[in-house]
């Protein structure tokens, strides 16, 4: 299969190059492949399936939509399902803020909000952040950082300024801890001061509360406050990315509720349709600047991705998943920083909730001014390998790609916790051997 597939699929194929599999079936954390070998899933689509592979209460939604007679996607028309799960959606949010379906994917939610920002304060510019990762069309990508896509490709969406994301471990400037995240705040308001007082307002500002694709690089409570402060005070959009770290995984529903601040705008995208295509907008209602049909989209009413959705929100707070995705990612990041003192390799373990980065270096090297050693794509890629050969299943990301990442089901076990730490060891091992 994997060959065959190889010999048709065009050349920018990514995830079979390191995870060269045919899959057959899946359930819960697992997935096998058509020889019957089984794989704990650790990648989860990309940190899609909250709830794991087919869950019962997921294909029960969607089969409720195929036996009822309705349309499987209706534009942006209204159904008695769409109904129900936008007024479900909307409670997380409250009664300031309205949505926006605007698509299946993430980058379409980037898109959309972007131009709103723009529509909203009829100015061009947007300050993104180095790391960030919000898609991979012409928009969003020019609002992601530090990646090789952008590079191939001439003539992005203009107007896009880049400042640092705090990086407690690795930061860019030099700067880590309490006093980095003072200067890059100070650093921050100084040049949105700059640039008011210039040609060149920024609309919007566009962030991750945890770094996913960019190495899980969680902000620090302290400085997302400050940005929401200066943005408030400066009439910028604050636009927070939750298609990656949204809907329980980072032990809460919203990664951005550990500092406690209202977005302007909110990202969701992946777990928000429990595993089906759908990318929606938490617009605060004072920014709706759109005019009636502003922004459409022919794929912004799938009908089965909405009642997936809506079974999936109503699992994760029947079962607490934000609570399970709170205690078993604590667990699974001790249990990392134990095995880190055994294996000096491992740098740094991070992250919040089910959403974990651990990040390889080469301990030989000497140490950098932050006392941290140089990071190891060598090894970090080689670890991937020989999970996959151990049947983990996991993605890395950050710079170069020298960060594990691991993205499981929120319906991850203790049973499974414990298996994944012998697989991940066991495979440890196997790339330094
Ligand atoms: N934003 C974030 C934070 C993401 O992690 C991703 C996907 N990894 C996107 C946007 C883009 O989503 P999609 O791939 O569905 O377009």
């Amino acid at each position: 299969y994997i060959n065959r597939q190889n010999a048709m699929e065009s050349n920018v194929r990514s995830y079979p190059r390191k995870l060269p599999l045919a899959i057959a079936k899946a359930h819960g954390c697992r997935v096998i492949d058509v020889e019957g070998k089984e794989y704990l899933d650790c990648l989860a689509g990309a940190g899609t399936l909250a709830l794991g592979h087919n869950h019962p209460a997921i294909i029960q939604s969607v089969q409720d939509v195929l036996a009822s007679g309705l349309p499987l996607h209706t534009l942006d028309l209204t159904t008695p399902l769409k109904d129900a799960f936008t007024e479900t959606l909307l409670r997380e949010f409250g009664e300031n803020y309205c949505l926006q379906f605007c698509g299946p994917t993430g980058a379409d939610a980037a898109e959309a909000a972007i131009k709103l920002a723009k529509t909203h304060t009829g100015r061009a510019n947007v300050i993104s952040f180095s790391g960030g990762y919000h898609g991979m069309t012409h928009g969003a990508l020019a609002l992601t950082g530090n990646l090789g896509a952008k590079n191939a490709v001439n003539n992005l969406m203009a107007g896009v300024q880049f400042l640092p994301y705090p990086h407690e471990y690795r930061c860019p400037l030099g700067l880590g801890g309490e006093a980095g995240v003072d200067a890059l705040t100070y650093y921050f308001e100084n040049f949105i001061e700059d640039v008011e007082s210039g040609v060149v307002k920024p609309a919007a500002v566009i962030l991750e509360a945890i770094q996913g694709e960019g190495g899980v690089v969680t902000a620090p409570t302290k400085w997302l406050r400050k940005i929401r402060e200066i943005t408030q005070k400066h009439g910028i959009l604050l636009i927070l990315d939750e298609v990656q770290a949204g809907f329980c995984r980072s032990g809460k529903m919203f990664a951005f509720q550990y500092s406690e601040i209202e977005p302007d705008i909110v990202m969701m995208s992946k777990a928000v349709g429990g595993g089906l295509p759908l990318a929606v907008l938490a617009i605060k209602k004072e920014f709706d600047a759109w005019q009636p049909a502003g922004h459409t989209g022919t794929f912004r009413g799938n009908q089965m991705a909405m009642a997936a959705g809506l079974a999936s929100l109503r699992v994760m707070k029947e079962q607490n998943l934000a609570e399970n995705a709170r205690v078993r990612g604590d667990w699974l990041q001790a249990a990392l920083k134990e095995l880190a003192k055994e294996l000096p390799c491992i740098g740094n373990v991070r992250g919040r909730g089910l959403m974990i980065g651990i990040e390889f270096v080469d301990e030989r090297k000497p140490v950098d001014h932050m006392g941290a050693y140089p990071a190891d794509a060598e090894l970090s890629l080689a670890v991937q390998k020989a999970c996959f050969n151990n049947q983990l299943l996991l993605e890395r990301g950050g710079r170069n790609g020298t960060v594990i990442r691991l993205l499981p089901p929120l319906i991850l076990t203790q049973d499974d916790c414990v298996e994944l730490m012998a697989k991940f060891k066991q495979s440890v091992l196997d790339a330094l051997k």
